[in-house]
């Protein structure tokens, strides 16, 4: 029988498609990962090493590393989504039209000097720079007085979005909050009103009790494949310490969660070889940063299905995997 779950933090039902479920190894990319050979440098990447000049990427808004030998540099990105503010922020309406200037930051975060690696394949203490520069970068463009709120996100694979292979992140920060936000915002409030309690702490706790989603646990994270999860082997990373923003994760923290971030990555890599992913740190807009009802925490999604026509008509998804198997079969690859 199939099932209809509900995601009771944006209060979205989902349908679990039990009666055409893929198993596990029916979801994995069809490609040998151990045939791969990319170059370790690329004349004609704009991000790596030694082309920094030939493709006008010298402004630097951080960098690890000295100037000559990096290990990690945030650049803007050349194509912005949105540009910085030049003067006020005006909203204008004619009719039923609004619109403002696209203000806003957007940045690059090149993760590694080299083409040819990727989070999943490189050193644990490369991921804790790349978690450590997130922090840097949300602290400083939160500090804009006319940003509101800041997503950083990874694209991985042509299917995820990304259109270079060169290991990067990138940072949008924008002058509103969006709508999806606001919803987690307010269900998360409606929720601390009723019970009293954080309902990601209350999540977190049911699933440390039920073990059946688990994939990873560490001391101070928990990985799991969401109840309600919209596709196969999404996954939810969870900091067990309640925190709304990312920017007031401790430096202990930052080490653990580059070893769980990997992990899973690793996981997903081995066991699904290589899959196209997105992820997005879910941190606390502006003004909500030491709330008792938000809790951040980092949603992965790997590409293994496409969205169609029901899901743009509906706004609901259809998972063709079962989230307990999902978890199952990732909690079972050794990496
Ligand atoms: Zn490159
Ligand atoms: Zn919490």
């Amino acid at each position: 029988m199939p099932q209809l779950r509900q995601n009771i933090i944006l209060k979205e039902w989902v349908i679990i498609a039990t009666e055409r479920a893929k198993r596990p190894e029916q979801l994995k990319e069809d490609k040998d990962i151990n045939n791969v050979k990319l170059p370790e440098h690329d004349d004609t990447c704009p991000f790596c090493a030694g082309n920094e000049e030939k493709f006008d990427n010298v402004t630097e808004l951080y960098r690890i590393g000295d100037k000559a030998n990096w290990k990690l540099r945030v650049i803007p990105n050349k194509y912005p989504a949105l540009a910085p503010l030049q003067d006020g922020i005006r909203i204008n309406t004619t009719g039923y039209m609004r619109w403002m200037d696209g203000i806003g930051n957007h940045e690059v975060l090149i993760e590694s000097p080299r083409h040819n690696l990727t989070l999943a394949t490189m050193e644990t203490s490369d991921i804790e720079d790349v978690l450590f520069a997130y922090q840097m970068r949300i602290t400083t463009l939160m500090a804009l007085p006319y940003i509101e709120s800041v997503i950083p996100f990874r694209n991985h694979g042509k299917r995820a979005g990304a259109s270079l292979i060169h290991p990067h992140s990138q940072i949008i920060a924008l002058p509103v909050i969006p709508k999806d936000v606001i919803s987690r915002m307010n269900e998360s409030i409606r929720y601390h009103e009723e019970h009293r309690e954080c309902i990601f702490c209350k999540v977190l706790q049911s699933e440390l009790e039920s073990k059946e989603r688990i994939v990873l646990e560490t001391d101070h994270f928990l990985v799991f494949v969401p109840y309600a999860a919209y596709s196969p082997f999404a996954l939810w990373i969870y900091p067990k310490r309640h925190a709304s923003s990312f920017c007031d994760v401790e430096a202990e923290e930052i080490k653990d969660l580059s070893v769980v971030l990997q992990k899973s990555l690793r996981k997903l890599y081995f066991g699904l070889n290589d899959p196209d992913y997105n992820y997005i740190i879910r941190s606390a807009p502006k003004g909500y940063s030491n709330s008792a009802f938000f809790h951040w925490y980092i949603t992965l999604i790997p590409r293994l299905t496409r969205t169609a026509g029901f899901e743009l008509g509906s706004g609901m998804f259809i998972n063709p995997s079962i989230p307990e198997e999902n978890a199952q079969y990732l909690r079972g690859i050794e990496i």
